[in-house]
């Protein structure tokens, strides 16, 4: 069954970000990918409806770019604590109907829910229970 357009905001290009990011794009969806990295803009360039150089943590920035005219957010920063909290914090204000967000530790993902993240993810953390499942019996869970 076709799936309806659904709109993205992915923050943060990385492995986990890009990976996010040409996953949504595949299946049709209108994604805008931000990061303050310009080389990592300009590899997603072609394949999202917009890709943008910017400082995601810049409030007046984000209402600039019309974020708010998007539904769910993915907030893929890890490494910088502070900058992943700020921008969640600023989504979460801006309205998003949905939030996941990219926690580097424990302590880290419950200040995200804290503040109002929808689903908080540990990459390695949470891939690591999924192989072991699939180890052990042969399937993924879900988490
Ligand atoms: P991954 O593990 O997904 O490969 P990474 O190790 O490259 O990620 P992270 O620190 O998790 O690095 O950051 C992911 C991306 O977020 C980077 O491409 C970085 O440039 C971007 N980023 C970090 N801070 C901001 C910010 N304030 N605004 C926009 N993008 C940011």
């Amino acid at each position: 069954m076709k799936q309806a357009k659904r709109s993205f905001l992915v923050i943060g290009l990385g492995r986990f970000g890009e990976s996010i990011t040409k996953t949504l794009a595949s299946f049709g969806h209108e994604v805008m990918a931000i990061d303050k990295d310009e080389t990592k803009v300009n590899k997603l360039a072609d394949l999202v409806t917009q890709a943008v150089q910017a400082d995601a943590t810049d409030e007046d920035v984000l209402k600039e770019l019309g974020v708010s005219n998007l539904d769910e957010a993915v907030v893929a920063i890890g490494d910088d604590i502070q900058a992943s909290i700020l921008t969640t914090l600023i989504l979460k204000d801006l309205g998003f109907k949905r939030i996941v967000a990219k926690a580097t530790n424990d302590y880290h993902g419950r200040v995200l829910e804290k503040i109002g993240a929808d689903v908080v993810i540990q990459p390695e953390k949470d891939m690591g229970v999924r192989v072991a499942h699939s180890i052990l019996f042969g399937n993924f869970i879900d988490l």
